[in-house]
């Protein structure tokens, strides 16, 4: 994982906002995701997305990518999605993608959806 310090496509004295938790990997951004993306910069503002799980997790790597210094990728995994496959999958990507990704985010702490006992579980195995 890395810092954003001197990686901003924006440029430092002009970013008035940093967006530390959105998914622009979500399915609802396929039809306006670049338009949404270069508004944001327009406005001096960067993103962090959170892709859940490891095809989300690879979209919000393809979106940084796509748009190096305005959007900045991490990955995460809620407990409501875990199970020992798709966890190991997502362990393998963060530990490939490290020098790219930003952070881990959405992991283990959801005490909101999670309120059954054997998510509970799952939780605490994150
Ligand atoms: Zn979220």
């Amino acid at each position: 994982m890395h810092s954003l310090q001197g990686k901003t496509a924006v440029d430092a004295s002009k970013i008035l906002y940093v967006d530390v938790h959105c998914h622009l990997e979500d399915p609802e951004f396929d039809e306006d995701r670049d338009e949404v993306i270069q508004e944001a910069k327009n406005n001096g503002i960067i993103c962090i997305t959170c892709g859940l799980g490891l095809k989300k997790g690879k979209l919000s790597l393809d979106i940084s990518r796509k748009h190096k210094g305005q959007i900045f990728a991490c990955v995460g995994m809620p407990p409501y999605s875990y199970n020992e496959n798709n966890f190991s999958e997502v362990i393998e990507f963060l530990r490939k993608n490290s020098a790219e990704l930003v952070g881990i985010g959405e992991v283990g702490l959801d005490f909101y959806w999670v309120k059954e006992k054997t998510k509970e579980k799952n939780r605490r195995n994150i």
